[in-house]
């Protein structure tokens, strides 16, 4: 996605060999002349399979997930991060260690909300190490529903998160992938150059 590539080049800020900030459109203020093209390309990648459920984690990844879920028209659920939890019945419960705030959080979403034959498309605005995106798609199997997809905005290629879902037989689509954060400077892999 060409005006996504360019955002990430003129405004996101390398904070380390590992991290990319894009405070400026997705992580605090967002853009959402962005977020809406954001939404209709996720659409177009997963057109004709017949979607029913947006499943996101919050908070980064509501922004992308509910122009996602619009374009769709259907519902967007987002996961909530909860530190500790007593056991309750009405609720689907995964741990997730975060990549950002090295820390574990229970992430958890009310039963009522997805159902076995929901057709679950799962969103979120970075991939790295995968951990999120694989508590969301077991949240959507304990549900009895299936994973159509993942789809990413910003991926990092040099992270295994992408390789290890797709191996578990995930689709992954990522409307940017980067092949490395190298001294302060942004690379794109290779299929993304152009
Ligand atoms: P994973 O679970 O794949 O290891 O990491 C993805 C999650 O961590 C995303 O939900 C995102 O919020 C956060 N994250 C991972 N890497 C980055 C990064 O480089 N920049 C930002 N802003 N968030 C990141």
């Amino acid at each position: 996605m060409k005006l996504l590539k360019e955002k990430v080049l003129n405004e996101g800020i390398v904070l380390s060999d590992q991290v990319l900030k894009v405070d400026s459109f997705l992580n605090h203020q967002m853009d959402p002349i962005l977020m809406k093209e954001v939404g209709r390309e996720f659409t177009r990648r997963f057109e004709g399979e017949e979607i029913t459920r947006v499943l996101t984690i919050e908070s980064s990844g509501i922004a992308p997930g509910i122009m996602t879920a619009l374009e769709l028209e259907v519902p967007l659920i987002f996961a909530r991060k909860q530190k500790s939890l007593t056991l309750r019945e009405d609720i689907l419960v995964e741990k997730v260690y975060s990549f950002t705030k090295q820390e574990s959080n229970e992430i958890t979403v009310a039963k009522k909300f997805m159902k076995p034959g929901d057709r679950v498309l799962i969103i979120d605005d970075f991939l790295a190490n995968g951990e999120a995106a694989f508590g969301l798609a077991r949240i959507v199997e304990q549900a009895g529903a299936e994973v159509v997809g993942i789809g990413i905005v910003i991926e990092k290629a040099f992270q295994p998160g992408g390789k290890l879902l797709k191996e578990k037989g995930y689709r992954v689509e990522s409307l940017v992938r980067l092949a490395a954060l190298k001294d302060g400077k942004v690379t794109f892999a290779e299929e993304e150059v152009n």
